[in-house]
């Protein structure tokens, strides 16, 4: 019988996961191997926005699994082509590019901006002005790209062309920016960081300062997309336009793709043989995109998360009023995220178990931020489990704390 003490003799020590190992699961509701049930407010990460097993997304790939699943870029494919389009039609974007992540879609976002520098202005036009905290994956680049230096020691040599600056300091990224500077890559709201949302002010500010100094403005919206915040982007609620836009996590609803977004000048910049991924615009991956894409995007359902992520806030602001267990509750759509205050300071981790001791699934950002990332489409029933459950588990964490 498979089992989780396998993990420790046959995976790479990387992760640590928990005790529970799940084989099923249906909307907001996971089973566990003994069959215990959960409730799943971490969605993968902000990945199944559409919940587990859901039908129109079983439908889509049983469909395209009987047609194509593969062809490489040697020749296009229909799916891809849909779903590119779809994409353009919805966003500032007029060309895409499909990889399988979102480090891959931040990889060939940086190249991109690299390049573009280089064919339009000089090679000396190569820095990337990042911020403190940021996360943008975890090859070489992206990984030191991002925010968070405990991520790049002990890697070798780093790429050299980066810097970080203090995010929603706009004062600091005017210091740092330079001629040099050939793109500022930012999350509009910082998901691992400690879900910590960007001001608009910021950003517009960014655009401005990009545009002066002949830089591209990058929006790493891999956690903040497809209608997490209550856009189908982030940027798009911001109303500040990016020059390229990177795309992963829900893009598939827990199917692997990533996409990066930009304009049709900005994409020249990759002529035929500059880039490649073999299996990016996977016909699977994007016919369940897609499908996907097609579902979100919906006025009502991106009303819905703005609906739901309020009654979620207000929740959680009625239950720190009773616990005092927060500096603030904060956050846009279903992307919540509750800083922990005073004697409970760097102590998320003990709550996140506390939760899974109610079979309730949260995630934490750091040490210190509770996360809450529910499925987009979950059902009032399932959030009213779930605030029993949350509360359930804030209880037994300050009668454990006394
Ligand atoms: C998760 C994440 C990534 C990395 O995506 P992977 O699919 O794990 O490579 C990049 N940027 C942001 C903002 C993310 O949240």
């Amino acid at each position: 019988m498979i089992s989780r003490a396998q993990f420790d003799q046959i995976m790479v020590p990387n992760y640590a996961p928990g005790n529970v190992v799940p084989v099923k699961g249906k909307g907001s509701l996971v089973w566990d191997q003994e069959g215990n049930e959960y409730l799943d407010l971490s969605s993968g990460i902000s990945v199944n926005a559409l919940g587990h097993a859901n039908p129109i997304l079983v439908k889509a790939i049983q469909e395209q699994s009987e047609k194509l699943w593969h062809v490489s870029n040697i020749l296009t494919n229909e799916p891809a082509l849909e779903l590119a389009t779809k994409l353009c039609d919805l966003t500032f974007a007029e060309k895409v590019f499909f990889c399988n992540s979102g480090a891959e879609a931040n990889e060939a976002a940086l190249k991109l901006a690299r390049r573009y520098a280089f064919d339009h202005y000089n090679e000396d036009k190569y820095e990337i002005i990042s911020t403190i905290n940021s996360f943008h994956g975890r090859t070489l680049f992206t990984v030191n790209v991002g925010g968070q230096p405990s991520y790049t020691q002990g890697f070798g040599p780093k790429p050299g062309g980066i810097s970080h600056v203090p995010y929603n300091n706009l004062q600091a990224m005017e210091e740092a920016i330079s001629e040099k500077t050939c793109a500022i890559i930012i999350e509009p709201l910082q998901g691992e960081g400690g879900v910590m949302p960007a001001d608009a002010d910021y950003l517009a500010g960014l655009r401005h300062l990009c545009d002066k100094h002949n830089a591209l403005l990058i929006f790493d919206e891999v956690q903040t997309g497809v209608g997490r915040t209550g856009s189908f982007y982030a940027y798009q609620g911001f109303g500040v336009v990016p020059d390229i836009l990177t795309s992963a996590k829900a893009l598939g609803g827990g199917f692997p793709i990533g996409a990066m977004l930009t304009t049709t000048k900005v994409a020249e910049s990759f002529s035929v043989g500059t880039h490649g991924s073999t299996y990016g615009g996977n016909p699977l991956a994007c016919a369940v995109s897609l499908a996907t894409v097609n579902e979100i995007s919906k006025t009502e359902f991106l009303e819905s998360v703005i609906k739901k992520g309020h009654a979620f806030q207000d929740f959680l602001n009625k239950m720190n009023e009773k616990f005092g267990l927060f500096e603030e509750v904060r956050g846009l759509g279903l992307l919540i995220g509750a800083p922990l205050k005073g004697e409970y300071i760097d102590r998320a981790g003990e709550l996140m178990a506390k939760a899974l001791e109610q079979n309730l699934m949260i995630l934490i950002a750091g040490k210190n931020v509770l996360r809450f990332a529910p499925s987009l489409n979950i059902t009032d029933a399932e959030l009213k489990l779930a605030f029993e459950k949350i509360e359930a588990t804030f209880e037994s964490f300050c009668a454990a704390s006394i």
